[in-house]
């Protein structure tokens, strides 16, 4: 069978953190290469570079030195409004924190970078509607994200994460903040999202979590020191 050619690739990906007395290398020659349906558990210490991946590989943050392949395309001399618009289209994020905005809707939360992409309001009614009964909760739509559990949060955030249909979905520690009854809710969540075909990679320091993936990557100090296949 033909390999299925790469989704992104880092090539020798550096990232230094320079400020008035010290820099940090958070990323040292990272090479890095992801494929369509891969689940892709990032493991290692606090201060490894985990959140640091993560932020260029979403476009987030840039690397200092190196190359990054996003579906073919380089991404790395994007200018800023570029990159805005390639992380609207391609990119889900899932964070620790939830990150919803308090004084919209759960509906609202889900729709708004729908919104910043200029789709149409069907069509945008259309994916809300559909991603918040993916993750079980089209009947809290009109409440506030302040109504909600913790858990419920980042339901609505996953279903802000993929309403967009994005080539991947990036979740850093996403159960973070949960107790572990919740916690369970949403890594059954993503495992039904990783079923249904979405491309995963998710930071996590809980091992059970990491196995749930196809791969675990592990960083040390900044470079990738482990990369095993797990299914
Ligand atoms: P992890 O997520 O694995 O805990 P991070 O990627 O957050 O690690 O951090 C990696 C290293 O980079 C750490 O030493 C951290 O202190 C440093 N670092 C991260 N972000 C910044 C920043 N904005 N400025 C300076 N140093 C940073
Ligand atoms: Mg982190």
């Amino acid at each position: 069978m033909a390999q299925q050619k790469a989704l992104l690739q880092l090539e020798g990906i550096t990232k230094v953190f320079e400020t008035e007395e010290v820099e940090t290398h958070a990323l040292s020659d990272v090479h890095f290469m992801v494929r369509p349906g891969e689940w892709v558990s990032i493991v290692g210490p606090s201060g490894s570079g985990k959140t640091t991946l993560l932020a260029l590989l979403g476009l987030l943050d840039t690397a200092s030195k190196g190359t990054y392949l996003l579906d073919g395309r380089s991404v790395l001399d994007l200018s800023p409004a570029e990159r805005a618009l390639v992380r609207n289209q391609h990119i889900g994020f899932i964070f620790q924190s939830f990150n919803l905005i308090g004084d919209l809707s759960v509906y609202e939360n889900v729709e708004l970078p729908l919104t910043y992409r200029g789709m149409a309001a069907d069509e945008r009614r259309q994916r809300v509607e559909r991603a918040l009964e993916r993750v079980g909760m089209g009947h809290r739509a009109r409440h506030m994200p302040g109504q909600l559990s913790g858990g419920q949060q980042q339901r609505v955030a996953v279903a802000r994460a993929v309403a967009g249909d994005p080539l991947i979905l990036l979740a850093d520690e996403p159960t973070g903040n949960l107790d572990s009854k919740n916690g369970e809710q949403v890594m059954q969540l993503l495992s039904e999202l990783h079923k249904g075909g979405a491309t995963l990679i998710m930071v996590t320091h809980d091992p059970n979590q990491a196995r749930l993936g196809t791969r675990m990557v592990s960083l040390f100090d900044g470079r990738v020191v482990q990369d095993e296949r797990l299914r």
